[in-house]
């Protein structure tokens, strides 16, 4: 199997981003029903046993899960390294330092500044997002922080990296939003090529950013077919993804895929992988 797996426990979440690149957005079939936790334990000591290493909690927002802490347990009990994806608006200075004594690494993701609440559907700013990135920090377990660009923040792109350094990062990734999960639905809203390569010179430009910040460049998945105007509009991804060898994704209803963003089951394999 890959040595590092995606689980993805929910579907649900309480932002409503409409770039979310949940293949349920496309496939309902594929959000749920969301399996029990005595189906997540066996599905985390099976993994354990076929050799994978790693596996990033997420959703939706995976704290939205009650069983958040007992599955990440299982699976720090199983030997493998944990880490949690959230919008975080939901963690509490207390979620931060059990994440923290477990050594539970967090990623989350500042979305907008001005256009917080039109990229994430909720209509309010980024404080939350920002107070969460800050309080990691000030326990001592500084979160990484991706950050989508799409046309509603593209004019942020610099200030939201500032923003997200000045909070205590610890490190960034930005890239243009994929067409993919709700992003099919607006086409409107995704960069152009030349719109990322500009977002791009913004961000260098930024002075404390030089070194942590990198950059994704992918504008949809190059796993999965695609309509050929997609291929047209937009830069083709680099080829050699590790989708299915260096990590895979194991679904809300416990069905495995390749990566995030395909939508096509996967029967893994002995042999594959790894
Ligand atoms: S992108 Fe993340 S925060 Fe936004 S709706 Fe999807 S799962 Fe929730």
């Amino acid at each position: 199997m890959p040595p590092k797996l995606y689980f993805e426990l929910t579907a649900r979440c309480n932002y409503e981003c409409p770039f979310c690149y949940g293949v349920w957005h496309e496939r309902a079939e594929l959000g749920g029903p969301e399996l029990g936790t005595g189906e997540w334990v066996g599905i985390i000591e099976e993994c354990a046993r076929r050799g994978v290493r790693s596996v990033q909690l997420t959703g939706g927002e995976p704290l939205l899960r009650e069983d958040l802490d007992v599955l990440a347990d299982r699976a720090l009990a199983a030997g493998l390294e944990v880490s949690v994806y959230t919008n975080g608006s939901l963690l509490t200075e207390e979620r931060l330092r059990g994440f923290k004594e477990r050594g539970i690494r967090l990623s989350t993701s500042l979305q907008g500044l001005g256009s917080h609440g039109v990229m994430t559907g909720t209509g309010f700013g980024p404080w939350k997002t920002l107070e969460a990135i800050e309080r990691a920090r000030e326990v001592g377990w500084p979160m990484g922080v991706g950050i989508p660009l799409a046309r509603p923040n593209v004019g942020d792109a610099a200030d939201l990296v500032a923003a997200a350094l000045l909070a205590g990062a610890s490190a960034l990734l930005a890239g243009p939003v994929m067409f993919e999960g709700r992003m099919r639905k607006r086409p409107e809203w995704m960069l152009s090529a030349e719109e990322w390569e500009a977002a791009k010179a913004a961000i260098r430009a930024v002075p404390a950013g030089e070194g942590r910040v990198a950059f994704a460049e992918e504008f949809f998945c190059g796993c999965r077919e695609q309509p050929e105007e997609v291929w047209m509009r937009w830069p083709a991804p680099a080829a050699g993804c590790p989708a299915g060898r260096g990590f895979g994704v194991v679904g809300v209803g416990g069905r495995f895929r390749r990566c995030l963003h395909t939508v096509e089951e996967w029967e893994w394999r002995e042999g594959e992988g790894g």
